[in-house]
């Protein structure tokens, strides 16, 4: 119930022109800025900078070049262009090849066959040099159109990508039936935002336990499952299924936030698992920013001492 009165409040300030403006002022100014807890910077060298620090800790990375709902043909376009360089860019610094990108991002919300075209390009680019792409999942009037296009791919002979699903949707425990049934590869997620009653559960006992129903199911017939979560319960649910069933950490992984308990994320490496740090960075880092404020209200102090401290 908190977490979704947090989150809608949250939801509510990410609208706000000025909170965006002196968010952009402060949060990144200095290599101390309180975004930088949780944004690798602006640039891809920043990016790959952090990459390369994941990895040195024995994790492997994804890069999100940040960005959602562009509003015109010609923004869809230079995000794409954006994330062509971004591919090449990870091949000359020869880091992990693995990409998460937003469909949102490419013109979804202006003409789906422009950001099927636009995906198609980066989907080629990638293949070409085998990297992974994940389809990240935006929130639910985008859960159905998300699906469809990550299928039309597949159905096109596509396998270097892979989808989101969320357990705060009951619908998600249909579809990963169907991502299994595909050979598809799954990221589970709770799902970062504030859902109506219509379509998502409430209550947070009721996202956790789908959350352990779906990943059994990913951990016992899905393809390379990537089960991602910062909650010990989670985890710990994930590991007794693996152990009880002889599902060895090679065959999935376990994935985080960059900035979001490092503590964890060390120590399920060295005990063996897999780990992946999903390192989001560029501009647009404003509403992404605010979606990990609403998922823990106690980092706004961090925040305030940010900014206090900055001036
Ligand atoms: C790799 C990755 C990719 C993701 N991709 C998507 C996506 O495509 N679509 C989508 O809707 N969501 C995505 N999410 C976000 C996800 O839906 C959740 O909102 C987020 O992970 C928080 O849920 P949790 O599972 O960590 O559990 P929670 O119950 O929210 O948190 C468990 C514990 O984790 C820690 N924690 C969680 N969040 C924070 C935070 N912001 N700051 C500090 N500590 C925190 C706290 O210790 C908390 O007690 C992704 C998450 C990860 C890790």
């Amino acid at each position: 119930m908190f977490q979704a009165v947090s989150k809608s409040f949250f939801t509510s300030l990410a609208a706000s022109t000025t909170l965006k403006d002196l968010a952009s002022k402060y949060g990144m100014r200095g290599p101390r800025s309180f975004a930088r807890r949780f944004i690798a910077g602006e640039t891809i060298d920043e990016a790959i900078a952090a990459a390369r620090a994941v990895e040195s800790a024995g994790m492997a990375q994804t890069l999100d070049l940040l960005g959602e709902s562009v509003a015109t043909m010609s923004e869809a376009d230079t995000a794409t262009r954006n994330y062509l360089a971004v591919v090449d860019r990870i091949v000359q610094a020869g880091i992990g090849r693995n990409i998460s990108l937003k469909l949102t991002q490419l013109g979804l919300t202006i003409d789906r066959a422009t950001c099927v075209d636009n995906l198609r390009r980066i989907l080629d680019e990638a293949a070409a040099h085998e990297f992974f792409v994940r389809i990240d999942m935006e929130n639910s009037p985008f859960t159905q159109v998300t699906i469809d296009v990550f299928e039309t791919m597949w159905q096109q002979g596509y396998r270097n990508v892979g989808v989101v699903l969320q357990s705060c949707l009951p619908r998600s425990m249909r579809d990963v039936k169907r991502m299994n049934e595909l050979g598809a590869r799954v990221r589970i997620v709770k799902g970062a935002y504030k859902e109506p009653r219509a379509v998502a559960y409430q209550e947070k006992e009721q996202v956790d336990a789908a959350f352990v129903e779906i990943t059994k199911l990913l951990l016992s017939s899905g393809t390379y499952p990537a089960i991602a979560t910062h909650d010990p319960a989670m985890i710990a649910a994930a590991r007794a299924h693996g152990a009880q069933h002889g599902i060895t950490p090679d065959r999935f992984e376990f994935q985080m936030l960059y900035g979001i308990r490092r503590d964890l994320q060390a120590q399920l490496v060295a005990e063996g698992f897999r780990m992946r740090v999903y390192i989001p960075f560029g501009r647009e880092w404003f509403p992404y920013f605010m979606r990990r404020l609403g998922e823990r209200p106690a980092n706004v102090g961090f925040v305030v001492r940010g900014i206090v401290n900055e001036r």
